[in-house]
């Protein structure tokens, strides 16, 4: 990643600080990341020799609270891709009304290149390297690309040993065996389609979805869109994805993945037959056709910068669900907008995922467990809530829910900073 995407986010934030007529003062902070973090971490390789992986920690604002913001293991990290999606993660917090700030992590990694041992020693080296500036009442890491409640565990449990005592809320999206939370698991996917389901007034019966990346945000966000009566016609991993015309029987697939006999979706001639029986007639797509299919919403929810200028005017859904972060170039974005085709942004549409989180958090640090079924209809009144104060805000700026969401933000992120004192 490259500057490029700062300064598109940057961009925006320049944009909605003249709509929202933002303090200049506070323009100044917000510009600016508090804290820049870049660490070497060396581990042992199983073969005896010795790797060092390049870790972040960028925490970018904190008027609101402690920081908050997930750690990815991805070969694309680097100092402006964690940076970038800091700045997200602070209004994030803010559009969501959350008592946090907003940071993020990342190791320059490929963690499907590593041993379970060799991952596991890396989880613990980034916790050793910002130790000091994480932590319950500091900066609290959760899962994002390419990590997940094993690594969260990792990590939650070095930071008890440096701590000197157990300390679950330190970290978040753990196992359920640590002081995880089932729903925080699927929080992420299930706000996107609560948030879904809210913006087209509940109307889902037989909508036409294609969900790119089935990792944890696709696969939930594919389960309960379905289980919402939407019809998920295409799903992908980093191999490539699978179509079916008539709709893809998602609980057995996402049965099929946990088994042991689960392929890639590139691996798919193998397991065609097999899907095939399960879900109809079914063809093989690569993730850029996926983008491209006739389908009433597209959900990129995998990797950054996939519509781009070159295709979105080949994108036929009619709304788009940007559960992934970034998904969309600011080119895309404005080629999308012109052809009336809706885009709920990252900042509002993935935003369970920091709510899950959040409630996590407060349940490990009151020592309680809340039913799951409070769980989920609190995360859907706050993405309602969200959703409500952004399509205000388009109306009130005549403008999109991209630029709309920014500005619910920065409204709040104004009054904060000049109540603190530019801190
Ligand atoms: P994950 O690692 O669980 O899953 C990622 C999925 O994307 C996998 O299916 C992987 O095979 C696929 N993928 C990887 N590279 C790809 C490529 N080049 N093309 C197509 N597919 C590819 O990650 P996740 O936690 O599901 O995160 C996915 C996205 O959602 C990221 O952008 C992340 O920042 C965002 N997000 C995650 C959370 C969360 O709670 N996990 C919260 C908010 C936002």
């Amino acid at each position: 990643m490259s500057h490029q995407f700062v300064d598109q986010i940057l961009r925006l934030f320049d944009e909605t600080a003249e709509r929202v007529g933002l303090d200049l003062r506070v323009r100044e902070v917000l510009r600016n990341s508090k804290r820049i973090l870049e660490f070497g971490i060396p581990i042992v390789r199983d073969d005896g020799s010795v790797s060092v992986f390049h870790g972040y920690r960028v925490q970018h604002n904190d008027v609101l609270g402690p920081y908050k913001g997930g750690i990815r293991f991805s070969p694309s990290v680097d100092m402006y891709e964690v940076q970038g999606l800091a700045m997200l993660m602070t209004w994030k917090t803010s559009l969501l009304r959350l008592p946090f700030g907003g940071a993020k992590g990342g190791i320059a990694v490929d963690p499907s290149a590593l041993s379970e041992r060799e991952l596991e020693q890396l989880a613990r080296g980034y916790v050793d390297a910002a130790y000091p500036v994480i932590g319950p009442e500091k900066d609290i890491p959760a899962p994002d690309l390419g990590t997940n409640p094993q690594i969260m565990a990792w990590m939650m449990d070095q930071f008890s040993r440096l701590n000197g005592y157990a300390t679950p809320a330190a970290f978040t999206g753990k196992p359920v065996a640590l002081g995880g939370v089932k729903a925080r698991l699927v929080s992420t996917g299930y706000g996107g389609s609560v948030l879904l389901r809210a913006f087209m007034n509940g109307g889902m019966n037989g909508v036409r979805v294609a969900v790119q990346g089935f990792g944890n945000v696709g696969s939930n966000a594919a389960k309960y869109l379905s289980r919402f009566g939407a019809n998920v016609v295409a799903i992908s991993d980093a191999t490539g994805g699978i179509y079916a015309p008539d709709g893809i029987a998602i609980e057995e697939e996402l049965e099929y993945q946990r088994g042991e006999s689960r392929k890639n979706f590139s691996e798919s001639p193998a397991s065609l037959t097999e899907r095939s029986d399960r879900s109809g007639n079914i063809a093989i797509v690569t993730n850029e056709e996926l983008l491209e299919l006739d389908v009433d919403v597209l959900v990129p929810a995998a990797i950054e910068d996939v519509i781009t200028s070159e295709n979105a005017g080949r994108v036929k859904a009619k709304i788009v669900l940007e559960l992934a972060n970034a998904p969309t170039t600011a080119e895309a974005d404005a080629i999308l907008a012109n052809r009336g085709i809706a885009v709920l942004p990252d900042v509002l549409a993935n935003a369970g995922g920091v709510v899950g989180s959040y409630f996590e958090w407060v349940q490990n640090l009151e020592r309680l467990a809340w039913q799951e079924k409070q769980f989920l209809e609190r995360l859907e009144k706050g993405m309602e809530g969200a959703l409500a104060d952004v399509l205000d805000a388009a109306e009130r700026y005549d403008t999109d829910l991209r630029r709309a969401s920014y500005a619910v933000a920065l409204e709040r992120l104004n009054d904060a900073v000049i109540a603190r004192g530019f801190m």
